[in-house]
């Protein structure tokens, strides 16, 4: 299904209009990056069932009783990350900022936007590249070398006979035990709280804002997937970009990322979406 032309000249209008948008991403706003989404058909989550792999519980008792698996399961999310680069669809979002307030709130973890050149990026859960301390404590920011280099050397661990003392040398620039405890990277998994303070922060913007536009969630993570609904409560216009689902929204453009975001902008502004 394609969007219709009157859709995206009215979706177009309200951006136009709108002193304060926030757009809201998901997974599939970095499909066209390389990285896939972990929901769809043969997502991530088919071999490695979010029961298991969701949640650090789940992935000490991995650690323990099967480090090869685990190691496959961490190249297999990191190796797509650490060699993605922003889509037009990235770059549409970072270049409306020329023409009106932008607020970026993602569910991603792959820093894309920032990468992209947005300026106002809310990470509600998380960022793979900041690593952090007891309570949250900033350790370090890695950079997407710093990655590659651990997919590296964790791929070539997991080559060689894996022994849990070899998968934890492979990750240690990213998790380990440090002098001040444990650092991990402040991503969120299931049953912990979203990070702070982007989730205050992103709560703040989404009840001021004119317009929000969603892109390629299914929204089914709470609490981040209430966003649009207090939004909306707010009186504020809700256009959806995804292929599969429109969710709540006013307007629905079905279409990809990559083509949909550039269109629309470039409809709002004129030809400087991408
Ligand atoms: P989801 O996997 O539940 O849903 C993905 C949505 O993207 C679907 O509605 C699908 O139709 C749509 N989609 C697929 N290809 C698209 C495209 N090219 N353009 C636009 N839309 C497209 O994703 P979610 O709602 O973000 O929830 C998954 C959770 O997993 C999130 O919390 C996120 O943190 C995490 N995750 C992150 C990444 C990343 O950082 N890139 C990747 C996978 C999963």
């Amino acid at each position: 299904m394609d969007y219709t032309p009157e859709t995206l000249f009215e979706a177009a209008a309200h951006l136009r209009a709108a002193r304060e948008v926030v757009v809201f991403t998901g997974a599939g706003t970095s499909a066209e990056s390389g990285i896939a989404t972990f929901r769809d058909e043969g997502g991530l989550w088919q071999e490695f069932p979010p029961e298991q792999f969701g949640h650090w519980p789940g992935l000490v008792r991995m650690a323990v009783l099967r480090p090869r698996t685990l190691a496959r399961f961490v190249l297999a999310v990191l190796e797509p990350i650490a060699t993605a680069v922003p889509n037009a669809g990235h770059r549409a979002i970072a270049a409306l900022e020329e023409h009106t307030g932008v607020t970026v709130v993602t569910q991603n973890i792959d820093r894309l936007h920032s990468d992209a050149g947005s300026t106002i990026v809310h990470e509600v859960h998380g960022s793979l590249f900041e690593i952090v301390g007891r309570r949250g404590r900033f350790v370090r920011l890695l950079s997407r070398g710093d990655m590659l280099r651990l997919v590296e050397s964790l791929r070539r661990a997991a080559r060689s006979r894996l022994a849990l003392g070899r998968l934890l040398a492979a990750v240690r620039p990213m998790l380990g035990l440090g002098l001040r405890g444990i650092y991990r990277p402040k991503v969120v998994l299931f049953g912990e709280a979203l990070a702070q303070p982007d989730w205050d922060l992103a709560c703040r913007a989404t009840s001021q804002c004119d317009v929000m536009i969603t892109v390629g969630t299914s929204g089914t993570v709470m609490p981040a997937a209430g966003l649009p609904a207090k939004t909306r409560a707010t009186g504020a216009t809700l256009i959806s970009v995804d292929p599969e689902t429109a969710g709540l929204h006013d307007l629905w453009l079905p279409g990809r990322a990559a083509t949909v975001l550039p269109a629309l902008v470039d409809a709002a502004f004129g030809g400087e979406a991408a």
